[in-house]
């Protein structure tokens, strides 16, 4: 977990002799680290930090959960102390450093670290995403404050209502570039780039390196260094995965026995549907499990009250979609399972990549039904193995009485759009596009059916159904569509990095 430092046992060997007080960084820094209590370096730490001081461009290959953004914020914190100063006019404290991330949630902790490694220095640093009230953002940034982390469709809000000049903006970050290309923000990444100033550092970080993601590079980044961790590749050996096949009317009693039989007291179970996430989550506390749900309709105060309650141990699963998950600071998880199998091969790999890391082992669980057969193939193909069957030894189905429809209209719900995935643009504040999770592959319909008369009506149910009030802008962008997310190959989701072309 996040507040428990990495275990540096790993880094000690891919770096035994590289400290952090080799890197010549100023006193206040290394004070900040030593609060930390970080000694060593990761790996992506100790090749970024150097490249970083030199001010080259860096295209870093690394996920949430290696060091990364202590490897871009260090030697930020380290340049932009030339300009520090206590001054209380807001011109003294231009924006200089600009980190750009796909979710609120990877907003708030980059901002929490920023903000922890700058403590003992005078430079300002602040976060703005969407979901929030513009008003105490606003009044923030007109202060002055040098670091700024935001989310893209946000920090334009801003730019539009003259809070924010970004022109002299001399370093630019983009953190899980692939996660902001998945979700439709290249237009928005286009915009902010256009109102920087042309002579700048520019870093990019990403976990997989698509051809889109090598488009944007080649576009901004001037002879970028490369610096890729090898960790991913061993965070897929460790992991254990394991499938279970069983009837989709026992999905969730197959979940609650897994966690039971294995007595799993910190797990994310994945969903692909917020309706999904809702329910199961609804089944578990049923059923004496201190579980909670987190997607893109709970509120933001909602979902950070369901994360720290899950890294307090107060919550033992949290029932989460991929979108709600992205960007969440959890990682080195015992265990991940799938209640559903992603509708896209690549989720699963960061699906299982919350698990096993900084060298521990981990076990993905997923339990998956006939019709989920395709989903399955298209996992192992990307994955290129078979993943272990396994067979549910003790465990007893429970009688159901009613179907799905009739249970759920027993709840008073109407049948779900079809699949009713999670919206990838929900996360950022900006409303939601109505589109599937990554926006590109058509939802598969629960089957059909009469739809049986309603009776009780929960209100815990259709709360999630609250609609969203989408800004314009949003609409207009879901009218041109999103980027289709290219196929991605192994090698490159796992770290088998292509040179990027110059
Ligand atoms: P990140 O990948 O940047 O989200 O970092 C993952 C976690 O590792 C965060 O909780 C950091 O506080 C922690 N961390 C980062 N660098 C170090 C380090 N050199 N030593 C120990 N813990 C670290």
């Amino acid at each position: 977990m996040s507040e428990t430092p990495m275990n540096n046992e790993a880094d000690a060997v891919a770096a035994p002799a590289v400290r952090f007080a080799d890197f010549g960084l100023a006193p206040e820094i290394q004070r900040a680290l030593a609060d930390q209590g970080y000694v060593h370096p990761t790996p992506i730490q100790a090749q970024a930090i150097p490249v970083v001081l030199q001010g080259r461009d860096v295209m870093g290959a690394a996920q949430t959960g290696t060091g990364k953004t202590a490897g871009f914020s260090l030697p930020i914190i380290q340049l932009l102390l030339a300009h520090a100063n206590s001054s209380m006019s807001p011109a003294r404290h231009p924006v200089r450093a600009l980190v750009l991330t796909p979710t609120r949630e990877l907003a708030v902790q980059v901002a929490d670290n920023v903000k922890a490694y700058a403590q003992h220095t005078p430079l300002r640093s602040t976060v703005v995403f969407g979901g929030m009230d513009m008003k105490p953002q606003t009044e923030t940034l007109r202060k002055g404050v040098e670091i700024v982390i935001a989310t893209p469709g946000r920090l334009l809000d801003h730019v539009e209502q003259k809070n924010i000049s970004l022109a002299q903006v001399q370093m630019l970050v983009m953190d899980e570039a692939d996660r902001m290309l998945d979700m439709g923000f290249l237009p928005d990444l286009q915009r902010i780039i256009n109102l920087l100033p042309k002579k700048r550092q520019n870093l990019m970080f990403s976990a997989t390196f698509s051809p889109e993601i090598k488009k944007l590079a080649n576009s901004f980044l001037d002879q970028p260094v490369l610096i890729e961790v090898a960790r991913s590749n061993a965070t897929a050996e460790k992991v254990t995965q394991v499938v279970y096949k069983v009837d989709e009317e026992q999905k969730r009693d197959v979940v609650e026995f897994l966690i039971r039989q294995r007595a799993l007291k910190q797990v994310i179970v994945f969903s692909n549907t917020k309706i999904g996430a809702s329910r199961l989550s609804r089944h578990l506390e049923q059923c004496g499990i201190k579980a909670s749900a987190i997607h893109g309709d709970k509120t933001q105060q909602e979902r950070m009250a369901a994360l720290e309650a899950f890294k307090k141990g107060e919550i033992e699963v949290l029932v989460a979609t991929d979108v709600a998950a992205r960007g969440l600071d959890i990682s080195d998880l015992p265990c991940v399972i799938n209640f559903d199998l992603p509708y896209n091969a690549e989720d699963y790999v960061h699906r299982i990549g919350r698990t096993g890391r900084a060298g521990a082992s981990g076990d993905a669980i997923s339990v998956y039904s006939d019709k989920d057969e395709r989903l399955l193939a298209d996992i192992e193909k990307l994955i290129k193995q078979t993943v272990q069957r396994g067979e549910l030894s003790n465990f007893t189905p429970r009688a159901r009485s009613r179907d799905r429809d009739g249970e759920r209209a027993e709840r008073g719900e109407r049948r779900p759009r079809a699949g009713a995935p999670e919206s990838g643009r929900g996360e950022s504040g900006r409303g939601e596009s109505g589109r599937g999770e990554r926006g590109e592959r058509p939802a598969r319909s629960y089957g059909a059916g009469p739809v049986p008369r309603r009776e009780k009506i929960d209100p815990w149910f259709l709360k999630p159904y609250e609609p969203s009030n989408a800004p314009r802008r949003e609409a207009t962008q879901a009218a041109a569509g999103t980027p289709a997310k290219p196929k991605q190959k192994l090698a490159a989701l796992l770290g088998g990095l292509p040179k990027p072309q110059a």
